[in-house]
């Protein structure tokens, strides 16, 4: 049994109430881990620590290539824990193998972008009116509370974790309650590479008490926050009392668009990706697909064949190519999703159900699931599910796909396939998504900006946009003529 405890002001500590969380094996439902649950006054012990942390200058006033070294170090014990990190995640959140040592690859590769970032140029100089020297520097934020969702526990912490400390701010960070795991091997490694104490905290437990204090408290600067849209809601409002700096990476309901004319095999593979890869469980899934009317038939039945050959189990077997659903809770939500399908009217093509066949009945797992015979205003079209559901909208012509794929309230991802190389960037010209892609779906890059329009998010995350949300803009005007301005007469 591993037991978890938080990382407050380089200690390692249990919860000052004593509580502990269970962690469940989503493949199994057995108790793998015992998690320190943290309160209200556990995030407060851990802001005060990262406050004095910051004011002391301990982090962000020392030479930047000391900062870098400590990133790049933190990129290299990754990779050395490479293997054991990836099982870990894969035992608490139930993704296969294969994409987990992707996870850990990806953000060993994050730190080392940010860790180059940091002596880098930056700033701008101005040329004005009067014998000034002007010039604009970036400074850390301060305080930053990094709360992210269960998806991609380690990849999402990263994410925030790298380039705020890059930019040299201090940090209070909350995994997700339902997998904390690998965010304790993480500030492990954090410790390791010699990043100060107070500099980076770790406090798990719930969203409604250590995540509302992290968003309501005046002595966080900004809230960097990953996960569902009304969650979102409730963290801008509990962050107006001060006012502080937020980025909102929020859920989507994206489309992947296929023409008539697209290549059709790399269309199918695709569109399985983009649903069923990580179970569905990804904010950017193209769990919309719109199909043109005449490709339409033909296109659900090889999906259908294909989806069906989906090889569903443990993710730590190494055939597997989808594993469980993160939780029971979670499960049971995305199989009323499918039951509300059917009873909107949608026919269910494919899957449906939950497994509970060949040794996985006490596992979370669903089969792929296919709807057709969508109509727009169906909830199952609407709304996330998050969940391996994929609903099947069919077009006429590239306006009514292009009003089609705008038609919900997200706005944080799209793909588009067809061999016309025009209509493809007219059609993604016009998507409102802040993530899109041509005659492919999914792939993300450090060097880019994550996130989304509408109700999709706030900011961006990863890139040189991702780095600045971290700082502020300071703006300094050296007089190089040092003499009375003469204002006042007398
Ligand atoms: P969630 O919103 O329930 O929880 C996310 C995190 O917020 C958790 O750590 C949770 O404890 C915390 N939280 C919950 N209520 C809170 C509150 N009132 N105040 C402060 N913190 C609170 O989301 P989830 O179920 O963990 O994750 C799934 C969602 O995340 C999906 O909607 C998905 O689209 C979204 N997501 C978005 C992105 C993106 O980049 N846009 C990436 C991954 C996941």
């Amino acid at each position: 049994m591993i037991k978890l405890q938080m990382y407050v002001n380089g200690q390692w500590v249990d919860a000052k109430s004593g509580k502990t969380r269970e962690i469940v094996n989503p493949a199994n439902g057995e108790v793998i881990a015992l998690a320190a649950e943290g309160d209200v006054e556990d995030a407060r012990e851990a802001i005060s620590a990262a406050r004095d942390a910051f004011e002391s200058g301990v982090w962000s006033e020392i030479p930047a290539a000391q900062r870098a070294a400590c990133l790049f170090a933190i990129a290299d014990k990754l990779e050395q824990n490479a293997e054991e990190i990836a099982r870990l995640e894969t035992l608490d959140n139930g993704k296969p193998l294969r994409e987990t040592a992707a996870d850990v690859a990806d953000a060993a590769a994050c730190f080392r972008y940010y860790a180059g970032m940091v002596t880098k140029p930056d700033g701008q100089t101005y040329h004005v009116a009067d014998p000034m020297q002007a010039l604009v520097v970036r400074e850390p934020v301060g305080v930053c509370g990094l709360i992210v969702p269960w998806n991609y526990p380690l990849l999402m912490a990263v994410w925030k974790i790298a380039p705020a400390l890059a930019a040299g701010n201090t940090i209070v960070f909350k995994p997700s309650e339902v997998t904390p795991v690998t965010a304790g091997k993480l500030f492990e490694i954090i410790e390791e590479a010699g990043v100060p104490k107070g500099v980076a905290n770790m406090v798990m437990g719930a969203g409604l008490t250590v995540g509302n204090e992290l968003a309501e408290s005046h002595e966080v600067d900004m809230i960097s926050f990953t996960g569902g849209t009304v969650t979102g809601r409730s963290i801008m409002k509990a962050a107006a009392g001060n006012i502080k700096k937020i980025s909102l990476e929020l859920g989507g309901k994206s489309p992947n668009i296929v023409f008539a004319d697209a290549d059709f095999e790399t269309a199918v593979d695709y569109a399985l990706f983009a649903i069923f890869a990580n179970q569905g469980q990804v904010c950017s899934a193209g769990s919309r697909l719109l199909l043109e009317e005449s490709i339409h038939d033909r296109f659900v039945e090889r999906l259908v064949e294909r989806a069906g050959k989906i090889r569903v189990g443990p993710g730590l077997e190494p055939s597997t190519e989808m594993g469980p659903l993160v939780s029971e809770a979670h499960m049971e939500k995305v199989l009323r999703y499918i039951e509300l399908g059917k009873q909107e009217g949608a026919r269910l093509v494919c899957g449906g159900r939950r497994i509970t066949a060949n040794g996985l009945e006490k596992g979370y797992f669903v089969e792929p699931t296919i709807f057709v015979d969508t109509t727009p205003e169906m909830r199952v079209v609407q709304e996330e599910i998050f969940g391996p559901v994929l609903v099947v909208q069919k077009f006429k012509d590239e306006a009514e796909a292009v009003r089609l794929a705008n038609d919900t309230a997200y706005g944080l991802a799209g793909g588009v396939f067809t061999n016309d190389g025009a209509k493809a960037l007219r059609v993604i010209k016009k998507l409102r998504a802040g993530i899109t892609w041509i005659n492919t779906y999914h792939p993300t890059y450090n060097e880019a900006p994550w996130g989304g329009y509408k109700q999709s998010g706030i900011g961006r995350n990863l890139g040189t946009f991702g780095f600045d949300e971290f700082t502020e803009v300071k703006q300094i005007n050296i007089n190089l003529q040092v003499e009375p301005i003469g204002w006042f007469e007398g």
